[in-house]
């Protein structure tokens, strides 16, 4: 899955290279890609011919494009879902046509704007928006109201979210991969935010202090940050493109992914173990585990460098 870095890459891409440009023609062929469309393929042909590109916008790993300048709620939107291998590619209208491509919007310029989606679990929705179930008066796709605000927001209120995460009694990392507790946060970004924070990610967020969760939401944006730092700039001009996981973000990353090789803060193996069906990276000296009973992680030290937030028990 992309996660909110690659995401982000692909916004800005979009907001180069198709905001304020109009689209004259849409075809929508694959089978799947309209399948969230209540009206089908047609419905959004219909909603898209026409239309002027006026924002691109994300939430999370929410993507979408709104239209005619039109930033009010029922207005439609253009929701891209990325699923796991999606692409939103710039290209010259007579550039030849490319496996996998399921969707295109003819633009004003003589580009186009494809979807390509290898393993279909992406696809396309025009949806009207709709103000955030948070209250906070933010226009989102109405499909995805529930999701809640990014760390990188400007809105973004790292203690309150951090209060409405120790109230929940549990695990930490589950409430970080919560998207209605705070959005834009995968699997690869909550192991390295734990990590940076010397916090096992099965430890009870109410059982962690103020400070400590809020610190570990800092992480959270400070490693997507770098991420974005990493990869943000190894894009070809007209080439809009995200990968998933597995491409140029992964020099940026200290346990995910990284089983068996030494922490490179105390050199301690990075160990791996499910959780919620995915792997878990963590430093077992870093980020002691919570006893599997439940009960609380003792209060063994830490070798080696002091850790930030590790003011936490
Ligand atoms: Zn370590």
């Amino acid at each position: 899955m992309p996660e909110l870095p690659e995401v982000e890459v692909v916004r800005r891409g979009l907001e180069s290279h198709v905001v304020g440009r109009g689209i004259t023609r849409v075809e929508v062929t694959g089978a799947r890609t309209a399948r969230r469309q209540p009206g089908g393929p047609t419905e959004i042909v219909d909603r898209l011919r026409g239309r002027v590109v006026t924002g691109a916008q994300r939430r999370g790993k929410y993507l979408w494009l709104t239209f005619d300048g039109d930033h009010t709620a029922g207005a439609d939107c253009l929701l891209v879902h990325l699923g796991m291998s999606g692409q939103m590619l710039v290209t010259t209208a007579d550039a030849p046509p490319v496996r996998h491509m399921h969707a295109r919007a003819v633009l004003d310029d003589g580009n186009e704007l494809r979807f390509v989606d290898q393993r279909t679990f992406g696809g396309w929705t025009v949806v009207p928006l709709a103000e955030a179930l948070d209250g906070t008066g933010v226009l989102l796709p109405a499909s995805a109201a529930h999701v809640a605000a990014d760390p990188f927001e400007p809105g973004f209120d790292a203690l309150a979210t951090a209060r409405a995460i120790r109230r929940r009694d549990t695990e930490i990392k589950r409430l970080l991969l919560d998207q209605t507790v705070v959005s834009g946060i995968g699997n690869i970004y909550a192991d390295e935010a734990l990590w940076r924070s010397g916090i096992h990610g099965r430890r009870r967020a109410g059982a962690l202090t103020l400070t400590a969760v809020a610190g570990v939401l800092d992480h959270a944006r400070s490693v997507m940050s770098d991420a974005l730092d990493a990869g943000g700039t190894s894009f070809d001009a007209l080439y809009v493109n995200v990968n998933g996981a597995s491409g140029y973000f992964d020099r940026s990353l200290d346990v995910y992914g990284r089983a068996g090789e030494p922490c490179s803060r105390c050199g301690t193996a990075v160990v791996r173990e499910d959780f919620m069906n995915r792997g878990s990276h963590f430093c077992p000296v870093c980020q002691v585990p919570p006893r599997r009973s439940g009960a609380r992680a003792g209060g063994r030290s830490v070798p080696g460098r002091s850790l930030p937030g590790r003011s936490v028990r």
